[in-house]
């Protein structure tokens, strides 16, 4: 198709807004391993987890066969405050790239949460509503799952209590003002309110906490309130369900133009917004319908698909959560300070770990540096600020469509960009000032974190 059939920015209507989220687990021939008791090894079933997470959601998390899970009206209600999204064509980096490629990006910033979060808050704030409870409690390291639950809790009036990890708590006052903004009660993390922190405290005098630390206090508060549940912004098979949204919009506005991505690339934290985007594409690749080559960016900081292991781990630090299978670096393994905040968790999730191992995805890990370079580039030709963790994802996407320059190969390159960056700012007068450094684990410090792996018999390392 000609340039002038494309415009810049694919828009669907408010009825193209999916009806149903795609459960690519119901295509997947191996199957993601099933949660286990931290206890006895034995996988959960709904009743064990019932104590800590909503009663639908729980369905979601198990539901291994059913392909399609209907969208309730009240969530695509308030999906149609910012959504279908905009899928756009980098017409302006494609110029200043000088490549044949085809660049598109799915934006997931629209909203006052800035990240894609919100797809998935507004699902688990809908199902906690529903089933009748007062408020969820939650952790958040960077602030952008914190701040999209905030909004979604106060949209259906539930009370949520946030714990904030302590040093993005006292670096990102901001984002904290925005989660009390929609009512949220914000703690840092360690604190004295749970067991859990206080023994992390006593024991840890001073530290500025970490996600792993934050979501054992978050777990602890659920179980012991009555009328509350945990939930989680990443990770788990249900979040990565709500998040398929984006990836069905982009098929049905790919679709409707007659554009076939080649290459298909998202930034992997604990996997949601990757999964999201890619589960459509491919359940067409695992039914044989077509194929696509795919690609999980990761820091070099924390590389847990490029140099974890694939094994059953905990969590959390407090070891209060179920264990799941996944590729880890061990839930003691501490990252140095990266500005992605949202891509510093040790694991990934159990889908998008299943289909690496089964060689359907591909992952890179990518420098500090080098992905601020490509967040500049970006926003300079295509007016976005990216979030720093996006920009994993734009800088693989700029080699790969370098590559197409070197070898004229006319590529479709599709990338997830997943958020803006206004809350990251010292992060780019790190870069802008020359002071970002790149930290790269050693060997040592990766065995280090996998010595903590709990051993029983079948989950050898
Ligand atoms: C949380 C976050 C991520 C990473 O989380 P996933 O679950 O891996 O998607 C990526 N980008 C932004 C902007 C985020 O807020």
């Amino acid at each position: 198709m000609s340039k002038e059939n494309i415009p810049y920015k694919i828009y669907l209507s408010e009825n193209e807004l999916p009806a149903y989220w795609y459960n690519v687990r119901a295509d997947m021939k191996n199957k993601p391993a099933p949660l286990l008791s931290p206890a006895t090894h034995e996988p959960l079933k709904f009743e064990d987890l019932r104590p800590v997470f909503c009663d639908e959601l729980i369905k979601q998390e198990l539901n291994d066969t059913d392909p399609l899970i209907p969208i309730p009206d009240e969530i695509r209600e308030f999906y149609k405050m910012y959504r279908p999204a905009p899928l756009v064509r980098a017409y302006c980096l494609e110029k200043k790239l000088g490549t044949p490629a085809k660049i598109y990006y799915k934006f997931e910033g629209n909203n006052t949460s800035g990240s894609h979060k919100l797809n998935s808050a507004i699902a688990q704030a809908y199902y906690a509503k529903k089933q009748g409870l007062k408020g969820v409690t939650t952790e958040t390291g960077a602030g952008q799952w914190g701040t999209a639950l905030s909004m979604a809790c106060s949209y259906f009036g539930l009370d949520c209590q946030v714990y904030m990890v302590k040093v993005s708590y006292e670096q990102k006052p901001f984002r904290r003002e925005v989660m009390r903004t929609y009512g949220a009660n914000v703690t840092p993390s360690p604190s004295n309110t749970t067991e859990v922190g206080k023994k992390i405290l006593a024991e840890f005098p001073g530290t500025g906490g970490s996600l792993g630390c934050a979501i054992s206090e978050a777990v602890e508060a659920a179980t012991k309130q009555e009328g509350y549940r945990y939930v989680l912004g990443s990770v788990l098979s249900q979040v990565l369900l709500h998040q398929t949204v984006i990836g069905l919009e982009t098929m049905t506005a790919m679709d409707k133009y007659g554009i076939k991505p080649d290459v298909i690339i998202g930034c992997a934290g604990g996997g949601s917004n990757l999964g999201g985007l890619i589960s459509p594409f491919m359940g067409r690749k695992l039914r044989g319908e077509a194929d696509y080559q795919f690609i999980a960016v990761e820091p070099a900081s924390c590389p847990s698909l490029t140099r974890g292991k694939f094994v059953y781990d905990f969590c959390d630090t407090g070891h209060v959560c179920p264990l799941a299978k996944m590729y880890t670096l061990g839930s003691e393994f501490m990252p140095s300070p990266n500005h992605a905040g949202g891509l510093r968790y040790h694991g990934m999730s159990s889908i998008l770990s299943q289909l690496y191992d089964d060689k359907l995805i591909e992952a890179r890990s990518v420098e500090q540096t080098a992905v601020f370079d490509a967040a500049q580039q970006f926003a300079r030709v295509e007016g976005i600020l990216p979030a720093p963790e996006s920009s994993h994802a734009i800088r693989v996407a700029i080699d790969e469509a370098l590559k197409c320059k070197e070898t004229g190969e006319e590529k479709t390159i599709l990338f997830g960009l997943t958020g803006t960056g206004y809350f990251d700012m010292y992060a780019y007068k790190a870069f802008n000032d020359g002071t970002m450094s790149d930290y790269i684990p050693t060997d040592e410090d990766i065995a280090k974190g996998l010595a903590g792996v709990p051993r029983f018999p079948g989950n050898m390392i």
